[in-house]
């Protein structure tokens, strides 16, 4: 079964070399109760890890079932433990925060097998050692005697041919001694056996082969009975790889199994993710509000909570949209008259004057601070930023005063009657001229003004008679109330573009376009007007000579621009939920554009490089420091652990087990850490817990960040556990074994 031909073990020191055992010829076979006895010292204990594949050794060959076994890798060795032999300890080598039935679980499911086939197995075995009402106690609450059965049990579960023990009762009283001894007899029947003691008579009834260690070398082997016939073990099943099951369950199991270890671990873990999490986040944040800055040509109102929106159809935006859109969720307010947002008006009283803007009196805020709410068509409530009107200016010159309200491209009248301030709201919001002053209107007020903003900002053509003519400074089309509708008072030059140089009842199409929308009327022409009869027909004073006017019926002039709504904005609640909005948007058949997505920031240049090349330093800083710093205090923390890696490797675990067992123990800590950060944030983004610091920093981070992090954790994790596993499973077992305990 096991045999050595001159083989020598020699420990290696600094400078020094010591012998474990010299030249040693022996040869074990199945059936066998070898007792190896001697002094202390004498290198028996050196002798039989060599045997059990626990320790190197240096010299001669070592022959397993007749395979040489010079050549074997540290992966060779774990597959004949695992395969043949069942370890016996002098100190038990329990795992002190298992039970009873967990300790002797252990070593099956390192060796591969199914948790539903185990359970039989050992409630057997723990009978056998007579065990069973302390079946579910943790064995480091049982006496030296109970430990020893258990540490016995372990090894015979696991069926092995071949079983050694270490001076398995060098820590019991007699009476336990003999016990043990008993029972080691009991369960060695056909099996090699290979026990060591510096007491052999203890054992001289059970051995069937005594060999005697003195000084390194064997001097004497003495057989007992008559050696039966060589016999090589039988049966011997291919060892089984651990349960992938088995290896998340044993790693879970060692996760929660000693309460100072799991709460150290949960509260380095706390701390990684923490600052993990703090630091990413302020980047998010910083690199948020340095997205913000910047302006663009087209729009004025560049807030980050703005979304313009047009039908995907390009038609008219109806009542029923929008009381849609305000079902949507993150909707503060839709302005259905977007144009308003980027142009001002200008506001002219008698002594004052100021430029303005015009919202809807539905968006008005809270209370009025001065003044009282209008009581008819022509008074308007003002809200007016602090910092551009002194409360002097206030009182004298706007409070129930007359205004006149111009657009500012051409200065003309919005409405035909003034209007007067009955109500004044102050704003404390930040300096910015759009915000110097804001007009509330009523629905019908709104509408003219959207007219008049349709009139400047349309192209105007007019065709006659196959001719294009281009409404610009010296064409025109004006409305004049003397023109009766579905009629068109031409000057009379228009004469020489109609056939036979007769306009008169011809038609006369006006069309008119912008960015929403073209359309076009078709009048006839009825009269026409020259410098004598201007007066009469049209009330002119004067004529330009130079100008060419189409004079129309007003209704017939505001059709073209009396339109529905074509664009309109939506102002949301929060920006970072914005991508949300935007998709529900887009599925109700809009056309979106999130405003701030058209801000070019002019100031990018060398400084922001600068200062992305210094957060890129920083954030690689931190995270090596971050991951130093948890990887010194977890391997502090799991210094006490080495010893449980160390049995498990005894017991068959191969490296890669272990190390995977240790992965899995940090990667639960992190899970949990990570699920209690999650749902925290969660409670606090939703306002359950109230904490403002923490929710500021929180909107930044979105649900593709929280998984960026997480890998990024689960990295750091894979990485420390790997460092550990590197360092303390480089030795060989017996090595790092000794180091340790
Ligand atoms: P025993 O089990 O018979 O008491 P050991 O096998 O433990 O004896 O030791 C045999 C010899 O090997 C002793 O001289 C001991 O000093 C030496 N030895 C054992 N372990 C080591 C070690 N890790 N490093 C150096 N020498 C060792
Ligand atoms: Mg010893």
């Amino acid at each position: 079964m096991l045999e050595l031909k001159n083989v020598s073990k020699f420990y290696y020191g600094k400078d020094t070399v010591a012998s474990g055992f010299t030249k040693i010829n022996l040869k074990l076979n199945m059936g066998e109760f070898v007792v190896i006895t001697g002094e202390s010292g004498s290198g028996k204990s050196t002798l039989l890890n060599v045997l059990s594949g626990l320790d190197t050794y240096e010299e001669g060959e070592m022959y397993i079932n007749g395979e040489e076994t010079s050549g074997y890798s540290e992966t060779d060795f774990e597959n004949y433990r695992k395969k043949y032999i069942g370890n016996i300890f002098q100190s038990f080598n329990l795992v002190n925060s298992y039970t009873v039935y967990q300790n002797i679980e252990l070593v099956l499911l390192i060796n591969g097998y199914k948790k539903s086939e185990v359970k039989d197995k050992i409630i057997d075995v723990i009978k056998k050692i007579d065990l069973l009402k302390y079946k579910n106690t943790k064995v480091s609450k049982l006496s030296g005697g109970q430990k020893q059965r258990v540490a016995i049990a372990r090894a015979l579960v696991k069926d092995t041919p071949i079983l050694v023990a270490d001076e398995p009762t060098g820590n019991l009283d007699s009476k336990s001694a003999e016990n043990i001894m008993q029972l080691l007899h009991e369960v060695s029947k056909d099996k090699l056996m290979v026990l060591v003691t510096h007491n052999y008579d203890q054992v001289e009834q059970y051995a069937t082969r005594k060999i005697t260690m003195h000084d390194g070398k064997m001097i004497e082997d003495k057989m007992m009975v008559p050696q039966n016939k060589e016999k090589e073990a039988e049966n011997i099943e291919a060892s089984k790889p651990m349960k992938i099951r088995n290896k998340i369950r044993l790693g879970i199991r060692n996760t929660f199994n000693i309460l100072p270890k799991f709460l150290l671990l949960i509260a380095v873990y706390l701390v990684l993710c923490l600052a993990a999490l703090g630091g990413y986040s302020s980047i998010k944040k910083q690199e948020y509000e340095k997205s913000k800055l910047g302006s663009n040509y087209y729009f004025k109102d560049t807030s980050d909570k703005r979304i313009i929106i047009k039908k995907k159809d390009e038609s008219v935006i109806q009542k029923e949209d929008y009381d849609k859109i305000k079902t949507l969720p993150n909707i503060d307010k839709v302005i259905e008259n977007d144009l308003l947002l980027d142009q001002m008006v200008s506001v002219h009283g008698d002594r004052y004057g100021f430029m303005a803007r015009i919202e809807n009196n539905e968006t008005m805020p809270g209370k009025l601070d001065v003044g009282r709410m209008p009581e008819n068509e022509n008074e308007i409530i003002l809200k007016v930023n602090r910092t551009y009107f002194s409360q002097r200016d206030i009182e004298e010159s706007i409070l129930n005063k007359d205004f006149v309200i111009r657009e500012t491209n051409n200065y003309l009248e919005i409405f035909e009657n003034k209007l007067k301030t009955v109500g004044i709201i102050f704003d404390e919001e930040k300096i910015d001229y759009m915000n110097m002053a804001t007009i509330y209107l009523n629905s019908s007020k709104m509408e003219q003004v959207r007219r008049s903003m349709n009139t400047v900002s349309s192209k105007l053509e007019v065709e006659f008679n196959g001719h294009i003519i281009k409404i610009n400074g010296q064409y025109r089309v004006v409305p004049n109330k003397k023109v009766p509708q579905g009629k068109v008072y031409a000057y009379e030059e228009l004469n020489y573009m109609a056939k036979n140089n007769n306009c008169k009842n011809k038609p006369l199409t006006v069309k008119v376009q912008n960015r929403y929308y073209t359309d076009s009327i078709t009048l006839k022409v009825e009269k026409t007007y020259n410098k004598r009869n201007a007066k009469q027909l049209l009330g002119l004073e004067e004529v330009n000579a130079y100008q060419m006017i189409f004079y129309i019926n007003p209704d017939d002039y505001y059709s073209l621009f009396n339109k529905g709504i074509y664009q309109s904005s939506v102002f949301i609640e929060d920006e970072q939920k914005v991508q949300e909005t935007l998709q529900e948007l887009d599925k109700l058949g809009y056309q979106t554009l999130y405003v701030k997505d058209t801000l070019v920031d002019y100031s990018e240049g060398m400084a922001s490089v600068m200062s992305n090349v210094t957060t890129m330093v920083v954030t690689v800083v931190v995270v090596a420091a971050l991951f130093f710093l948890s990887y010194f205090i977890i391997k502090i923390i799991l210094k006490s652990r080495n010893v449980y890696y160390t049995t498990i490797r005894i017991l068959g675990a191969t490296r890669r087990n272990a190390k995977q067992l240790l992965k899995i123990e940090l990667l639960t800590v992190l899970n949990i850490v990570y699920v209690g950060i999650v749902l925290a944030s969660v409670l606090i983004k939703n306002g359950i817990i109230e904490q403002e610091f923490i929710y500021s920093l929180l909107r930044y981070i979105h649900l593709a960040d929280y998984a960026i992090l997480y890998v990024g954790l689960v990295f750091i994790s894979l990485l420390i556990s790997n460092r550990y596993a590197r360092q303390l499973f480089k030795k060989s077992v017996m090595n790092t074994y000794r180091e340790e305990v």
